[in-house]
Order: C-alpha cells, then structure tokens, then sequence
C-alpha cells in the first residue's frame, strides 16, 4: 500500500476542501467513501484519481481506510472532450438560422434543428416524423421530388428552391441543399438538408423581374411583357387552328394638348384612368399593357370571331364619352381614342412585332378618319405603309438633290383682273415620275418632319424670286404667298425668317404666309402668338382653305389676320349646290365684317368669277385665270403691261407645263 500522506500533499488546491470533507464525512459515518480527484505530479502533470475507500475504525479510536486507487486520466479527458464538443454543438445548433434536418429517404424528418422555430414557427418536436412535402407549395411539390429528393436518394447532392409553408401560414423561400447520407454498403440510409431563408433575395429579384415588365406609372405590362404573350399566343393560334384572338391597338385622340394645357400631373392621372378603364375590358387571360406614351393595347384572347373584337372597341369608345374623373384633383376630363383592330390572320403574321406594327397601322388610319374611331388591318395597310417608308426616302434624296422647284399662281384683283401676287406652291421634279404634285408627298413631309427643311426652301427660294421681281417690276408691288404646315410653327421659325427676309432682301410686308384653318383648331394659343410675331415684322398672314377645319368663330375676330381664303370645295364644287354658294357668301360676308380680304380658291368658270364678284368678294385665283406657273412663264406674265390676264385655256393641273398662253392683256369682262 502506497504511503497515503505523499498523495495528500499532491492534491489540486481546487479539489482539496471536497476530499477533506468526503474524508472527514466518511470517518464520522464510517461509510465507505469514493471521489474523483485531481492531484499535481512533483513533475507538474495533472492526474485523475478515482479512489474508493472502506474506513475501519481501530481499537485506539483511530480510523484506517482500505483504498483503493486508480488513475483515470485517459478516460476523463475522453469525457471532458465530449463534454466541450456535446456543448459546442448545442451551441452551434441552437444558435444557428440555417434549418438543418435529418431525413429518412421518403422524406420524413428524424432530427430538425431549434432554427425550425424562428424558420417557421414550428419547434422541432412538432416536425419530427412528418412528412415535409405536407408543408411544401403545392406549385413546388413536383419541382422538388424531381430536382431534389430522387436524384439525392440516388447519391447525388442538390440545391433546390422552393416555398415552404410556416404555422402562421405564410410562406417563406427556402434555398435548400440536400446532401445523401451514403452507408457502408453504398446505400443512401438519410438524407441531411440544410435550407436558408432567401425570402428577401427572392423578393428583390421578383420586384425587379416585375419591374422590368411593367410600366411603372399605371402598372401593366410593358411591351416587353406584352411582345412575350403575343408571341405565346402566336405559337398557340399556330398549334391550335381553333384559336382566335386580337389586338387593339390605342392612342388617345387628345392626350398631347390635355398634357400641355392642364399639366403633366393630370396627364398621368389621365393615363391611370385609362388604364383602369382598360382593364374593366380585360377577362381571363386577356391582358391591357401600355407600350409607352399614351398608347396602349388590349390583347383579347380566345375571342370568337372579328365581331367579338369590334365589339370590345366600340365598348371601350363608348365608356370614353362619359369624362373620366381623375383622382388627382377630382377633376373631369374627356378623351377619347383611336384604335386600330387586329385580327390573327396565319396567312399573315410572323412575329409578335408584326402584330403591333400593323395593329399600329390600323390605328393611324382610325386616327386619319377622325377622332374616336376604330379600323379594321387589312394587308393593303402594310403595301401602303411600304409605300410611304420608299416615298419618305426619296423624298430625303430629292431634298439633297435639289428636285424640287416652285410654281407660281396668280393671285388676281376680281374687279380688274389684275394680279396682285402670287402664291408659291411647290411641285417634284422626280427622277422616273415627272412632275409630282404636292398632295402626294406634303402629308407624308409632315409626318416625318421633312417639311421644316423642305419649307425652309420654299420660303428662301419664294422669298429670292419675289425679291428679284420686285427689282425687275419695281412698280407691281408684288406680294408672295408662302404655305406653312403645322410642324413648321415653331418659334424658331422666327429666326429663320428674319434670317431669310433679311438675306433676300425682301420687306416683310410683301410676304404672306399661309396657315390652314386646321392649324389654328389644333392649338389656337401657340399659333396666336407666332401669328402676332409675324405680323410685327410687317408680314401678312391668310387662313388657308377656311371653312374647312370647323374653327370657332368665336375668336376669330382675335386672330392676328389679313385674310381669309375661301376653299375651293365651296368655290367650285364637284356638285355645285346652293349649300356650299351660301357658306362662300358667308366667309365673304364674315371677312368684309372683320375687315379682313376674302379671296376665293379654285376658280374654274366665268360664271364662279361673276358670283363671287356679285357676293363682294375682292380676290382671287384658279384655273380660270391661270394654273400654278413656272418661273419662267410666271415673269413672262408680270412682263405684260397691263398687268391683268382674263383666263387661261388651262384647266386642268396636269397642263402646268405647258407656258401660258392665254395671259392676254385684256380686263376681266
Ligand atoms: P393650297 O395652299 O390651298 O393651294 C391651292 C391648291 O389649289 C393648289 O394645289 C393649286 O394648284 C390648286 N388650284 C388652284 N386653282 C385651282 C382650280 O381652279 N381648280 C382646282 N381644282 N385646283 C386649283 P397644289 O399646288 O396641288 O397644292 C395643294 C396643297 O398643297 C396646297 O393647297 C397646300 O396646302 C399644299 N402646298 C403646296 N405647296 C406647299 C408648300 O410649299 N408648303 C406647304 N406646307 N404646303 C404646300
Ligand atoms: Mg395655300
Ligand atoms: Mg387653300
């Protein structure tokens, strides 16, 4: 037996009151007595000893125990290490958001860490045994099974996205990692899953995926979401020969002026409405997007036929007659829409973006036809739109090439027939056709903007010739009429007419300038103001082809006129009726009130000349007198003396060519 007395002395100081006391217990009760303990080696080490020991008490009163020691350093470190490592993983799993969970293979869970809790509300017990396909999305069940479970039960490890149903009910993304938890023979015994809550990353990336295919003020889809259904629904109408569907095409009639006049607040309340009032139409798989601007299309799907279509458009036209209220500030505004109808043709459409482009076509020609309007695509649409792309290039070429030339057509005082100026008109000298006329090709220069350019030429050249005639008949105080279209009154047209009034030479008071009656009904106050600007630079201003563009009368006593020209349709109408005779004498009687020159367009007839004379109409032109002239033929004219011509042989515009010839010098009789 060891000498006892070395060990105490060896004892750990942390351990040395608990021996003291199991030793001093044991002698007072004489239990036998059994601790671990720590001692230090006189080497330095630390050792376990487990001891027990039987006290006996001697016949002196002393107490002997009978120990019997062992040293347990190896297995007590084993314990203390599993002890930190049990501890570190309770630390770990508890701590820990990522769900980890064991699985037996068809799925059901055999462990689930405590993050199942703040996951999903569920405490793990809650979970243990059940099946987790009863908490997947239904939308998802399949995608999982085969993109997860089968392949890892067969030993291949994947990541999964899916939603997962929490005991509140809602639904989290999980980003789920399934790994297989393989045994010795090779088969998958477990499966072990770790998810991560990626709810947030999901739903930054569905709001901008949204994003990208909405329109952010109204909230439909955009084109982009648009072009993608269409081209779904193209695969479908090829697939299925039963299915029918079309596209409507809209473009508010008066969205510009509304957005100018009342503000661009109320511009985007107007579109909401009309978004809203859109989607009232739209039913089941139908979808309302807006491409941008104040245009938007109805995709109708699985329509029975054409009518069905027309029908939704006259529908849609018809809520526009009652005004729109319009959230902003409780206003009320009217609008209106053209549209144009597309219906799937498989003769026809290729691709999605066909189907807009003629949709779009279709609703130009509604827009061309009046406001509120809705047609119908036909093929002969896209020939035509063909046609205007090849005429606006060669117009493009004709600018550069200088083919382009001015006629002149007199313009005559009735009483004496004399001639008091010319208006200049513009004519094409095109390489193949000849001579093209105007109203083949100005709406088209309109449109794409080529008349700012093309009227910078007119007025520059009509400018220089009326100045060089000015020269050379200094005594005929001559004036020159020029036309303007509606995108050539802008106010940096001012410049460039002091530019042109200046570099020709030419006083203002001998330029007239044209505007349509329809100019003015489009946007009265802007045209007002370049109007008084024109007038302050001494230049006159005629209202082309009144009567015409339903003006109000109401302000025209404010507008900044010398003249008013009396159409031709109610000078020398096709079918002459007593009608268009009284809304001639009318505008003559109204421009004699307003003190402002009547003068008539298209006079054809000796008799026109001697109504309009009767009725006090002062000035006039047409082919009685002369058809538009050449340069040439035109200071042929202006060479006579006097200057007064009675009528032209010519009557028809296509002889315009040819010079005149019967400019006599005789007076009107
Ligand atoms: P407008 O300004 O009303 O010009 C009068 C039109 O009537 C001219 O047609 C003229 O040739 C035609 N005309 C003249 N007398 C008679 C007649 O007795 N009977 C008939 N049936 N027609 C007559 P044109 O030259 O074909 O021009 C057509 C329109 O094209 C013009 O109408 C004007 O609006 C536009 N236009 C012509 N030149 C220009 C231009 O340089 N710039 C702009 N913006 N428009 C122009
Ligand atoms: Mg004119
Ligand atoms: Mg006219």
């Amino acid at each position: 037996m060891a000498d006892a007395g070395i060990l105490w002395d060896m004892v750990h100081s942390e351990d040395l009151c608990s021996v003291i006391k199991g030793v001093e217990e044991s002698a007072r009760t004489l239990k036998p007595w059994s601790m671990q303990w720590r001692i230090i080696t006189p080497s330095g080490k630390l050792k376990w000893l487990d001891s027990v020991a039987r006290p006996e008490r001697q016949e002196n009163g002393d107490i002997v125990w009978d120990a019997y020691v062992s040293d347990v350093s190896d297995r007590k470190r084993a314990e203390i290490a599993l002890q930190n490592s049990e501890a570190r993983f309770r630390l770990v799993t508890e701590n820990m958001s990522d769900l980890v969970c064991l699985h037996r293979p068809d799925g059901s869970y055999l462990y689930v860490t405590p993050s199942s809790k703040t996951l999903l509300g569920y405490e793990p017990e809650e979970l243990l045994g059940r099946n987790p396909y009863n908490f997947f999305h239904p939308d998802d069940c399949d995608h999982i099974r085969s993109e997860s479970h089968q392949p890892s039960l067969n030993g291949v490890q994947k990541l999964t996205l899916y939603r997962m149903r929490c005991k509140d009910g809602s639904y989290v993304w999980l980003e789920t990692l399934t790994d297989p938890i393989v045994a010795d023979d090779g088969t998958v015994k477990h499966l072990q899953t770790t998810s991560r809550d990626v709810s947030d990353r999901v739903q930054v990336r569905q709001q901008l995926k949204h994003d990208a295919l909405h329109d952010s003020l109204t909230g439909l889809p955009n084109r982009s979401l648009l072009l993608e259904r269409l081209e779904g629904r193209l695969q479908k109408a090829k697939a299925e020969p039963d299915f029918q569907f079309a596209v409507l095409f809209l473009d508010l009639d008066n969205f510009k002026v509304i957005n100018d006049s009342l503000g661009h607040s109320v511009g985007d309340a107007l579109l909401i409405a009309v978004a809203q009032q859109l989607q009232t139409f739209a039913y089941g798989a139908d979808m309302a997007a807006r491409l941008g601007g104040d245009v938007f299309v109805l995709l109708l799907e699985d329509i029975e036929d054409l009518a069905e279509a027309i029908s939704v458009a006259e529908g849609i036209s018809k809520n526009f007659e009652t005004p729109l209220l319009l959230e902003s500030g409780k206003q009320e505004v009217f609008t209106s829409s053209s549209i144009g109808i597309l219906p799937w043709d498989p003769s026809y459409h290729h691709s999605a973006e066909d189907l807009l482009r003629d949709a779009d076509l279709a609703m130009n020609q509604a827009k061309r036809s009046g406001r509120g309007r809705y047609t119908v695509f036909s093929p002969e649409m896209h020939c035509r739109a063909i046609e205007r792309l090849q005429l606006e290039q060669e117009l493009r070429q004709g600018l550069d090439n200088n083919e382009f030339v001015l006629y002149y057509q007199p313009i005559v005082f009735l009483k004496t027939g004399e001639v008091k100026g010319f208006e200049a008109l513009i004519r094409w000298q095109h390489p193949q056709r000849g001579l093209v006329s105007p109203g083949e090709f100005i709406g088209v220069a309109e449109e794409t903007g080529l008349i700012v350019p093309m009227g910078q030429w007119v007025l520059e050249t009509a400018c220089g010739q009326a100045a060089a005639w000015l020269r050379q008949f200094p005594e005929q105080n001559l004036r020159i009429s020029v036309n303007l279209a509606v995108p050539q009154l802008q106010p940096q047209f001012l410049k460039f007419l002091d530019y042109t009034l200046k570099h020709t030479g030419l006083p203002g008071e001998r330029l007239t300038l044209e505007v349509t009656e329809g100019v003015l009904v489009k946007n009265f106050d802007a045209a007002d103001r370049l109007l008084c600007q024109f007038k302050s630079r001494g230049v006159n201003v005629s209202i082309d082809d009144f009567g015409t563009g339903y003006s109000s009368l109401s302000y025209l006593h404010r507008l900044p006129a010398d003249a008013l020209k009396v159409d031709r349709a109610f000078v020398s109408p096709q079918v002459p009726d007593a009608r268009n005779q009284a809304i001639a004498e009318s505008i003559v009687t109204l421009s004699n009130l307003l003190e402002l020159d009547a003068i008539a367009e298209g006079i054809e007839t000796p008799e026109q000349l001697q109504w309009l004379r009767t009725i006090g109409c002062e000035f006039g032109q047409g082919y009685y007198f002369s058809a538009p002239l050449p340069t040439n033929d035109a200071t042929q004219l202006l060479a006579q003396r006097p200057l007064s011509i009675s009528h032209s042989t010519e009557t028809s515009p296509q002889k315009e060519t040819v010079s005149l010839k019967a400019a006599s010098i005789s007076g009107v009789s």
